[in-house]
């Protein structure tokens, strides 16, 4: 029997394995595709998140972006230094899998293309089960994304979230002279369209971030929006793909079972930066199995309350954001433009170099105020 059993090996179920391995914990990783895998994504990365792992992710990153572009119908743009602080721009496939491998290292287990299937809980322990057979633990996390199914077979029943929709297209280029990062608020109702530079190319998309839903042709607005890159996307590979937005605070431990990442709504709502969240959610769910395993008193109930106190609190904020600026797009975009400093200030909170809670009030005052 395995101490934790981790369903879904994306940032989330990969931090989690990973610290818990660490911790001479024995963990089994299941994911239903073959790894590496693709995710559809832009890959764009907070550096912040190396402050949670104790390797080094050079290997795992594509390039390093240090100057964000945002326009509004490719006009009025406005440019932000990100400093000393670089998006990483990542490959879902060698990021994700590159977590991974570092959690092998530690002694975890990885089986891939071993779909779970459905639960039972019996006296002491979870018994997962796949096509392959049945594997016994004494915790679960369930990591298993935006279209899992933990969360059903856990039993969570009806979960506060809200669901976007997004397309991602990658365009293979090789030259890349200016690795920019680059949004458009423009062209998409209620949400943007982004430019994010690989090493080999682009990944550009266009997502809605609101429950409101205007008939809008995602691939389209990519087309358009590639032709002023002078890009084509005649050998650009497409998909879609639904994202859990944090929609409320919500119950995420029940008996011996955690959810993380965005089995767990983690996704922030103004930004739809859903990578940092899902491993904030893994380290926590670690640390949480870990306290368990050790006795600690009410382990598992206090994820759920560090998660509302820590991401919570600060994605309150974002929503009240993301109510007001994807309501009035142009406004917003406006407030932005007049007020170089909060594109600027935006970046800092992508870093971690400032919180929601500390500028949203002063933010939604300028857009009500216009
Ligand atoms: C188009 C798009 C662009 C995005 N761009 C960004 C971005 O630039 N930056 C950012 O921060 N976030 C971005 N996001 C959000 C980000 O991709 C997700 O929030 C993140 O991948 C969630 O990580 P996770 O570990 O929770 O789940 P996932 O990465 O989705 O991994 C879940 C894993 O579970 C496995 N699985 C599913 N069901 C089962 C099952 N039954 N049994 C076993 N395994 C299972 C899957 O195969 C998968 O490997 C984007 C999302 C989309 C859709």
């Amino acid at each position: 029997m395995y101490d934790c059993i981790v369903v879904g090996t994306g940032p989330a179920g990969a931090t989690a394995s990973y610290h818990l391995a660490k911790k001479g914990h024995s963990v089994l990783m299941l994911d239903k595709a073959k790894l590496p895998r693709y995710k559809p994504c832009g890959g764009g990365v907070s550096a912040v998140i190396q402050e949670w792992f104790d390797f080094d992710f050079t290997p795992a990153i594509s390039l390093k972006s240090d100057r964000v572009y945002c326009t509004w119908e490719h006009q009025e743009s406005i440019e932000v230094s990100m400093g000393n602080h670089p998006i990483w721009m990542v490959r879902r496939d060698v990021f994700d899998y590159f977590i991974v491998q570092q959690a092998v290292k530690q002694g975890a287990i990885l089986k891939d293309e071993t779909e779970v299937i459905d639960l039972d809980y019996k006296l002491d322990r979870w018994i997962v089960k796949t096509p392959d057979g049945e594997f016994h633990g004494r915790y679960l996390i369930g990591a298993d994304g935006a279209k899992g199914v933990m969360a059903k077979l856990l039993g969570f029943g009806k979960q506060k979230k809200l669901v976007a929709g997004a397309l991602e297209i990658e365009i293979p280029y090789q030259k890349q002279d200016n690795p920019h990062t680059y949004f458009e608020f423009g062209f998409v109702k209620h949400g943007y369209a982004w430019n994010f530079p690989k090493a080999d190319g682009f990944s550009m998309g266009a997502g809605v971030f609101t429950s409101q839903r205007k008939a809008q042709s995602f691939h389209k607005i990519i087309e358009d929006y590639a032709s002023q890159f002078n890009l084509t996307l005649t050998q650009a590979t497409q998909h879609g793909h639904p994202i859990a937005l944090w929609n409320g605070n919500q119950k995420l431990h029940t008996d011996n079972a955690l959810l993380a990442g965005e089995s767990a709504c983690v996704v922030d709502p103004f930004t739809a930066e859903g990578i940092r969240p899902s491993i904030f959610s893994g380290l926590k769910a670690s640390e949480a199995i870990h306290n368990s395993i050790s006795r600690s008193s009410h382990a598992l109930e206090k994820y759920s309350q560090i998660m509302a106190e820590e991401w919570g609190r600060e994605m309150i904020w974002a929503q009240r954001l993301a109510q007001v600026f994807y309501r009035f797009p142009h406004l917003g975009y406006n407030v932005m433009t007049k007020n170089p400093k909060s594109a600027i200030t935006m970046t800092k909170i992508f870093n971690g170099e400032l919180s929601y809670s500390q500028v949203a009030q002063k933010a939604l005052k300028l857009l009500m105020n216009i």
